[in-house]
């Protein structure tokens, strides 16, 4: 038996907090593209953004081909007194490994392969979710942990990196662009807008008190027994 204690949800899903100052308020109907703010401390509560689900989803499409695309083609080339040498990024990150630089190697590869990876996946996986009649649960534990996976996605600072190693590089040795490092640019737009869409609010009123609640409103006095 388990001990979880569920909070009750208010019924009327437009009563919010505000996150910054803790003002109980009531949303307002928005017009898509309009957005809500909190009289007390002016923070941006909510804005609706027009069609968000199917744009968010072909934006995630979108930057799944485009990361595909970036980690199987160079991503940049040298060239030195008549000897060539290309990488791709996960390429990089294992030269830097083996030449003793395994902590600056993991973190290329957590922040430039794997976090953005997760963000694409996860939010392929939360909107396809979202799209369903009734969203499973596990769209809102993924929705839940996605902010984490922004964090950790810096494939703008690689990128501004590579862009400073190049301008220094660049009287020694023939510095080619691979194809990898133009997709890589545009995957960081198509990614700021995947996040611009993308509104967590519609996502969360759609996922609906699930199986647990259910079950919570046939035993309303036994709160702190077996629920899951
Ligand atoms: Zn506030």
């Amino acid at each position: 038996m388990s001990s979880h204690i569920y909070n009750r949800p208010v019924a009327d899903a437009s009563l919010i907090g505000c996150p910054h100052c803790d003002l109980l308020q009531r949303l307002p109907e928005l017009a898509p593209g309009a957005s809500a703010r909190c009289p007390r401390c002016n923070k941006e509560l909510w804005r609706r953004r027009e069609d968000s689900l199917n744009r968010t989803l072909a934006l995630t499409v979108g930057a799944a081909l485009l990361y595909v695309v970036a980690n199987s083609v160079p991503m940049l080339g040298l060239t030195i007194v008549g000897r060539e040498a290309s990488t791709t990024v996960i390429g990089g990150a294992e030269h830097l490994w083996s030449n003793g630089q395994q902590l600056v190697a993991v973190l290329v590869l957590l922040t430039a392969v794997i976090a953005p990876a997760l963000q694409i996946g996860m939010m392929l996986a939360i909107v396809l979710g979202a799209h369903r009649e009734h969203p499973p649960r596990w769209v809102g534990t993924l929705l839940r942990h996605h902010p984490t996976t922004r964090t950790w996605s810096m494939i703008e600072v690689m990128m501004l990196g590579v862009l400073v190693a190049l301008v220094k590089i660049a009287d020694y040795a023939t510095v080619i662009p691979g194809v990898a490092l133009f997709v890589l640019w545009v995957l960081v737009f198509l990614l700021a807008g995947m996040q611009a869409s993308f509104d967590s609010r519609e996502v969360w009123e759609r996922i609906q008190w699930a199986e647990a609640g259910a079950r919570r409103e046939v035993a309303p006095g036994r709160m702190a027994e077996g629920l899951s």
